[in-house]
C-alpha cells in the first residue's frame, strides 16, 4: 500500500467513532469556530439530504465517478459505509491544506481510520466515545431518520465501532458537544480566537 506522509507539515487528525455518536455535530462546531482547521470534504455516492451543500457538507458523486476516482488514485482512503454507500477522502485537498500548515481534520468511519493509520501513521487518531451504550441507543432512535432495518444495521455496525477505542491515542466523551468540541480543538493544538 502506498504511504502517504507529509513530512514535516502539520498533522492529520483523524475523529472516528460509533454512529450516532454525534461526530457530525462535533465536526460542523469545528467548522463554524476554528476557521483555521481544514475540515476534509469527502466524496460519497449516497443522495444529499436536506439542507446538505455539495462541496461543503460532501462532494456528492455518482457510483461511476466514485469508481473513477478510486481508479485514478485520488482517495487517501475510502470504505463502503453501514454496508450500502461509498465514501472516500480526497488525497489533493488534505494535502494541500497540510502542506499549507494548516491541522487537518478527517470525520471518517473505522475502516477509514484502519487505512489511514496504515498509509499516515504519523496522524492523531481520535475516539469520539457516547457517554454509555443507552445513550448511543437513543440518539439513534431519537434521530428518526432512518428506518428500522437501517437502524439495525446501524447499530451491528455501533458495537464493533465501539470495540475498537483501544485503537486510538485519544478518546473524547461526547456528553457536551461544546466540550467535546474544545477538547477535539485542544488535541491538535488549536485555541479558540477570541471573539
Ligand atoms: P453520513 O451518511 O451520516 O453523513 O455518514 C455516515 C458515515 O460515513 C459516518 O460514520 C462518517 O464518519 C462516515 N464517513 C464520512 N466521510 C467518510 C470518508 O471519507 N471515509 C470514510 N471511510 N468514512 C466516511
Amino acid at each position: 500500500m502506498k504511504a502517504d506522509s507529509l513530512g514535516g507539515s502539520a498533522p492529520v487528525t483523524v475523529l472516528a467513532g460509533p454512529t450516532a455518536v454525534g461526530k457530525g455535530t462535533v465536526s460542523a462546531a469545528i467548522r463554524a469556530s476554528y476557521p483555521e482547521i481544514y475540515l476534509s470534504v469527502s466524496a460519497t455516492t449516497r443522495a444529499p439530504r436536506p439542507g446538505e451543500i455539495d462541496g461543503v457538507h460532501y462532494h456528492f458523486v455518482s457510483d461511476e465517478q466514485f469508481t473513477r476516482m478510486i481508479e485514478e488514485g485520488e482517495f487517501l482512503e475510502w470504505a463502503q459505509v453501514h454496508g450500502k454507500h461509498r465514501y472516500g477522502t480526497p488525497r489533493s485537498s488534505v494535502t494541500a491544506a497540510a502542506r499549507d500548515g494548516r491541522p487537518v481534520l478527517l470525520e471518517i468511519d473505522l475502516a477509514g481510520a484502519r487505512q489511514i493509520r496504515k498509509t499516515m501513521p504519523e496522524a492523531r487518531f481520535v475516539f469520539l466515545a457516547p457517554p454509555s451504550w443507552d445513550v448511543l441507543v437513543d440518539r439513534l432512535v431519537g434521530r428518526g431518520t432512518e428506518t428500522a432495518e437501517e437502524r439495525e444495521r446501524r447499530l451491528v455496525t455501533a458495537r464493533e465501532e465501539l470495540a475498537a477505542e483501544s485503537e486510538f491515542d485519544v478518546t473524547i466523551v461526547n456528553d457536551s458537544v461544546a466540550r467535546a468540541t474544545r477538547e477535539l480543538a485542544d488535541v491538535m493544538g488549536v485555541t479558540r480566537p477570541a471573539q
